[in-house]
């Protein structure tokens, strides 16, 4: 009798340790106030915060992690590649992690519907990996129903680019499980309203990029549900008529918010700080929109059936007088952001944390509070640089510099 009430009671000890989540403190300098904190995380979640933390922890700043939701591949590894492996797909993310981005969009751009399908199942492949999927909520089509005129269109090639169908995204969507979360597509394009409603309706949230639409159709576009503009300035032809360009629409509609490719080369500083200024820290997001090619040696390579020249700074698409896309990683958009604009560490990383979070109706993170998600960073600023010293996702330690 007395060793089956001793096995009982070991059960239940081993029930109740099993059950409790492992606990682990953060001790450094809160992001927006500038002072020491403590922040504990239990097991996936954030579970305390406390002013006040150990002096040796000056230099190092506590944020919550970056969230990119425009990125289209890292060091090599290109997510519309139609052999795309989970192992690459997995080093990709890592690379991603050491530079403080805890969350993204993988994003396939214009292409045949065959290659998309094909695109949307090997990345439903490669996230199915426990290690990955908490940084991958979702992917970010951008395109095929954008503008096919030259300049607007940018870098995707015309002879993909086609009409808004319901049912060529339904079936994306299929092969994707639901989980193409945000699209970018031109309101001018035959059947984008209706397409917009449809989006509205399924949750997918709608950006208006690489398009010609005029202020009615931009309008309408918003109306109908459209909450984001797409890089806004790129994606548009090098010349455009003074008044009536979609630019002022998109900046004067506080419907749209805007991402911005704050890498000192697609827009200038000038643009950034006006942008910033008209849509304000509320409604303004950073996007990498980097390419696979972002970490590489400069050169030319072949990406699909377009030839691009690697600088050390930018993508460019010399066929079509165009850049094709960026080569500067969302850390570095942050610190550029502060120079452009004058504005403060916790505004910059309002831009590439908290608001993609919102705009995304991701509840659980883009911010450091009791019950989000624990994904944290822990960064120096050295140089005008954000030097990331770990990474934390869903609780979990994935990067720790040495
Ligand atoms: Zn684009």
């Amino acid at each position: 009798m007395k060793s089956t009430k001793l096995i009982l009671l070991i059960m239940l000890l081993g029930i109740g340790l099993a059950g409790k989540a492992q606990t682990s403190k953060i001790q450094a300098i809160h992001y927006q106030t500038g002072k020491p904190v403590t922040v504990e995380i239990s097991g996936e979640q954030i579970s305390k915060i406390k002013p006040g933390g150990k002096a040796n922890v000056s230099n190092f700043y506590v944020a919550p992690g970056l969230i990119d939701l425009q990125i289209n591949g890292y060091m090599g590894i290109d997510y519309s590649d139609q052999n795309l492996s989970p192992e690459a797909f997995q080093k990709s993310a890592e690379a991603l992690w050491q530079l403080g981005v805890t969350t993204f969009l993988p994003t396939v751009i214009t292409a045949s519907q065959e290659s998309l399908l094909k695109s949307f199942s090997l990345l439903m492949v490669a996230c199915a990996n426990s290690k990955v999927a908490p940084s991958i909520p979702g992917f970010h089509l951008e395109g095929p129903f954008i503008s096919p005129e030259k300049g607007f269109r940018g870098a995707h090639l015309e002879k993909y680019i086609r009409k808004a169908s319901w049912n060529e995204f339904e079936a994306l969507q299929k092969v994707a499980n639901n989980k193409i979360s945000l699209i970018t597509l031109a309101p001018e394009a035959e059947g984008a309203l209706s397409f917009i409603k449809k989006c509205k309706n399924a949750g997918v949230i709608v950006s208006l990029g690489h398009h010609n639409g005029n202020a009615e159709q931009i309008e309408k576009a918003a109306e109908a549900g459209a909450s984001l503009s797409t890089h806004l300035g790129n994606g548009c032809a090098n010349l455009i008529d003074r008044h009536n360009n979609p630019i002022w629409p998109q900046l004067s509609d506080d419907r749209l918010s805007i991402s911005v490719i704050a890498d000192g080369f697609h827009l200038n500083r000038q643009e950034v700080r006006t942008f910033y200024k008209a849509k304000g820290i509320d409604r303004t997001i950073l996007v990498s929109d980097a390419l696979d090619l972002a970490g590489m040696p400069p050169g030319e390579y072949i990406r699909g059936e377009r030839k691009v020249l690697l600088t050390p700074d930018v993508v460019k698409f010399p066929e079509e007088n165009v850049l094709a896309g960026a080569a500067s990683p969302i850390s570095a958009c942050v610190t550029n952001m502060m120079r452009f604009t004058g504005c403060s560490l916790a505004e910059a990383i309002q831009m590439a944390s908290t608001n993609p979070a919102r705009l995304m109706k991701w509840t659980d993170r883009g911010e450091i509070a009791a019950g989000k998600r624990a994904d944290l960073i822990l960064f120096t600023l050295e140089n005008g640089k954000m030097v990331i010293q770990k990474t934390i996702v869903a609780g979990k330690v994935v990067y720790e510099k040495r």
